[in-house]
């Protein structure tokens, strides 16, 4: 089957689906995307994501052509059209064509591509084991030059750990922020689990606030675990009971190393799992029903 993709107002196939070298986007990262997930016909967490996405269009002032409501039809419109009932979508809106210059104000037009894909995710021993990780020299990007709560086009900070991850032959790796508080992972937010509370950071220290983090977050709430949104450093991680990763992709993963020190148990914690089923129970349900 033909894979179509949305694109400035038409579906396209993929090997037609082509922008401009004169985008900004491609040019200078300017502008801001989101990956969403859709399990079983629903898209999890739809509203959320269309909210994450027009807020950050807001502060980069960015102009996106069509209002959220029109957006969230396109975005059934283009599932519907690929026939897909599980995987990922990823929604972009670029700054759209320009010149040269820098700036914004040549660029008459924003660009909107809908892309929806199957998703090659994590295997369950992976989720069971556990990944290695470790934390990198480089900082995240501080909140007051580009806001990581921003989802912009410029992912470099985050692709230069991915590297770093890749040369310790590790599947994601740790950010500390200017004062060496742990932020986030590379594409993740970072949770962990100690003496039964779990903690997880506050985003102005320098995160996205991950639509995942928020589930977990509410979930705790609703398991009656004690949930605490604090700063906590390299060390706290270390001697944690158990650590995990959220995001749209990764779902919730343990951690069972970092820096080469083993976590917990050395796999998978109970919190860690009992997070990730119950997780997996209301991805069918909260979000948006694509083909009713
Ligand atoms: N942090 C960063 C830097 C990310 O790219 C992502 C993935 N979008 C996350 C956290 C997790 O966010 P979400 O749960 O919304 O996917």
């Amino acid at each position: 089957m033909k894979q179509w993709i949305y694109l400035d107002g038409e579906f396209v196939t993929k090997e037609n689906a082509k922008v401009s070298v004169y985008d900004h986007g491609f040019l200078y990262g300017d502008g801001i995307f989101e990956g969403i997930r859709i399990y079983g016909g629903n898209i999890f967490k739809c509203k959320e994501h269309l909210e994450r996405l027009y807020d950050s269009a807001k502060s980069i002032m960015l102009n996106i052509p069509l209002p959220i409501e029109e957006m969230q039809d396109v975005l059934l419109e283009t599932i519907r059209k690929n026939e897909l009932q599980d995987g990922y979508i990823r929604l972009i809106v670029s700054r759209g064509p320009g010149n040269l210059g820098l700036d914004p104000l040549r660029c008459p037009k924003a660009s909107v591509i809908i892309i929806v894909e199957q998703l090659a995710i994590y295997s369950e021993e992976a989720y069971r084991n556990g990944l290695r990780t470790v934390s990198v020299a480089e900082r995240r990007n501080i909140p007051d030059a580009l806001n990581p709560k921003i989802k912009s086009l410029n992912y470099l900070n985050n692709i230069l750990v991915k590297i770093k991850a890749n040369l310790a032959d590790v599947g994601e790796a740790i950010m500390l922020n200017a004062q060496g508080y742990v932020t986030e992972g590379s594409g993740d937010n970072i949770f962990l689990v100690k003496k039964g509370v779990v903690y997880t950071p506050p985003c102005y220290l320098g995160a996205l606030e991950g639509i995942t983090r928020g589930a977990i977050m509410e979930l705790c709430q609703k398991l009656g675990l004690t949930l605490k949104e604090e700063p906590f450093s390299l060390h706290d991680i270390y001697v944690a009971d158990e650590v995990f990763f959220t995001g749209t992709a990764a779902e919730v993963i343990a951690v069972r190393e970092v820096d080469g020190r083993i976590i917990g148990s050395g796999q998978a914690g109970p919190v860690t799992l009992s997070l990730l089923e119950n997780f997996r129970k209301i991805v069918t349900e909260d979000g948006v029903k694509v083909y009713d």
